[in-house]
C-alpha cells in the first residue's frame, strides 16, 4: 500500500428527510476496515438545519465557516463560530444547522460502529417543529 490520491466526489444535495432547507454536503472520506472514519463538508444554506439524530459512535463537528447552532435533546443552545470544534457523544440526540440570517459550514467528522453492529451510523429522528428552531 502507499499513499494515493482519492478521487474527487461531486457535492451531493442532503435528503429532504433528514434535512429542514437547502444543505449540500462533500464525503471526503470514507474508511474502509478497519478505519471506519468518516469525513464530510456540510453546507447549510441559512436556516437551514438537520432533523434530531443520533450518532452510534459520536460524532466532533468543526465550524469552517458563518454561523451556526447545536443543541443535545433537553439541553442549552449552542452557538457555532468559525473555528469552532464540538463533541456530541455517542446515541446523544441532537441537531445541528445554520442560524436564520447565514450560511453555516462544517466539516463533521465520526465512525461507523462496525460491521458486527446492529445499529446504524447515524439513527434519524422527527424534523425540528418551528418552535424547536431558533431562527436567527
Ligand atoms: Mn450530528
Amino acid at each position: 500500500m502507499s499513499t494515493l490520491k482519492q478521487p474527487q466526489r461531486p457535492t451531493v444535495k442532503g435528503p429532504a428527510e433528514w434535512f429542514t432547507g437547502d444543505v449540500y454536503f462533500n464525503a471526503y472520506y470514507a474508511g474502509e476496515e478497519p478505519s471506519r472514519t468518516r469525513l464530510n463538508l456540510v453546507r447549510f444554506t441559512p436556516g437551514a438545519h438537520t432533523a434530531w439524530h443520533r450518532h452510534a459512535v459520536g460524532q466532533t463537528l468543526h465550524v469552517t465557516e458563518g454561523r451556526g447552532y447545536v443543541q443535545s435533546r433537553g439541553e442549552e443552545l449552542i452557538e457555532l463560530l468559525p473555528g469552532d470544534t464540538v463533541y456530541t457523544p455517542a446515541g446523544e440526540w441532537h441537531w445541528h444547522g445554520a442560524t436564520g440570517d447565514n450560511f453555516m459550514c462544517h466539516l463533521a467528522l465520526w465512525e461507523s460502529p462496525g460491521p458486527d453492529s446492529a445499529e446504524p451510523e447515524t439513527t434519524w429522528g422527527e424534523k425540528l417543529t418551528p418552535e424547536e428552531y431558533p431562527g436567527p
